[in-house]
């Protein structure tokens, strides 16, 4: 057993004592992170969403809007919406084997050019863009066809950028082909543009002001990967995400998904809020909508 999952049952314990009194937002929720889930953490994952579902902790994308706008009660552990990011084969696998019988609705977020890509091209994207060249593309991603079952399912479909391309520092016009353009790509086959975005690495260093301006003129929300509790007064274009390493211990998956690691990110959580623009898109007025 490594040490970190030796720590993580004590922690977790003590965090479950701990965290109704820890200062959260009204409504809080946390927003958790999944990408491709191989066949080996099938399992894993099936048995952490039960259990998330039996505890009453799963919202969906309009309740998690909700709250962002009207905040609500904070009882016990916060409650969390699923995402998954880069839209990967398997994660139609789970939504119609896991999250289907549960009646769970998630968010998925997707690049439409490497969706447009397929064989060894798709895999040598994947690799790169995604994977940053560290290995190689494990499983291919859905194609628009799965994305539709999605949507059929319930779910709903948010922008991953164009072609997984890191935002911070782009120049202007490669990043609108990464913002805009895959706006327009997902708007061309969904019927409208996505309200959710979620920029790619998720990290701080990974996004920057002017990245997520551009962001804020065609999309309501925008996840980033800084670990943390949203609420209402968290900005919509500052929200956090939380990673759920699914290869990790049960206890050390309860740390992340009740929000404790999360504890360690208070810094970040300020630089990301400080990045973030006033939005300037209330839902009435957006013109991609006529
Ligand atoms: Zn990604």
């Amino acid at each position: 057993m490594s040490l970190r999952d030796a720590l993580a049952a004590p922690a977790s314990v003590l965090w479950r004592l701990a965290a109704p009194v820890v200062p959260r937002p009204a409504g809080a929720f946390h927003v958790l992170m999944f990408h491709d889930i191989p066949s080996g953490q099938r399992e894993s994952f099936r048995v952490l969403v039960e259990g998330l579902a039996r505890a009453g902790r799963l919202i969906s994308p309009a309740e998690a809007e909700g709250r962002l706008a009207g905040g609500g009660p904070n009882r016990g552990l916060a409650p969390v919406l699923l995402s998954f990011d880069d839209g990967f084969a398997s994660n139609l696998a789970v939504a119609e084997t896991v999250l289907a019988p549960l009646g769970a609705k998630a968010l998925f977020f997707v690049c439409p050019g490497l969706i447009e890509l397929s064989g060894e091209a798709q895999a040598e994207a994947v690799s790169r863009n995604v994977l940053r060249g560290q290995r190689a593309a494990p499983e291919p991603l859905m194609d628009w066809a799965g994305i539709e079952r999605l949507r059929a399912l319930g779910h709903t479909i948010g922008n991953h950028t164009r072609d997984h391309l890191r935002l911070a520092g782009l120049p202007a016009d490669q990043r609108a082909e990464q913002i805009e353009g895959a706006a327009g790509m997902l708007a061309a086959r969904l019927g409208a543009v996505p309200d959710w975005f979620a920029y790619t690495f998720g990290d701080i260093a990974s996004i920057d002001a002017a990245a997520l301006a551009e962001i804020g003129r065609h999309h309501r929300y925008c996840r980033s990967g800084v670990r943390g509790a949203n609420g209402r007064g968290t900005p919509p274009l500052a929200l956090r995400g939380d990673h759920v390493d699914l290869a990790a211990s049960r206890d050390w998956q309860a740390l992340a998904c009740d929000g404790a690691l999360a504890l360690l990110y208070g810094k970040q959580r300020r630089m990301l809020d400080g990045l973030a623009p006033t939005p300037t898109l209330p839902r009435q007025s957006r013109g991609r909508e006529t």
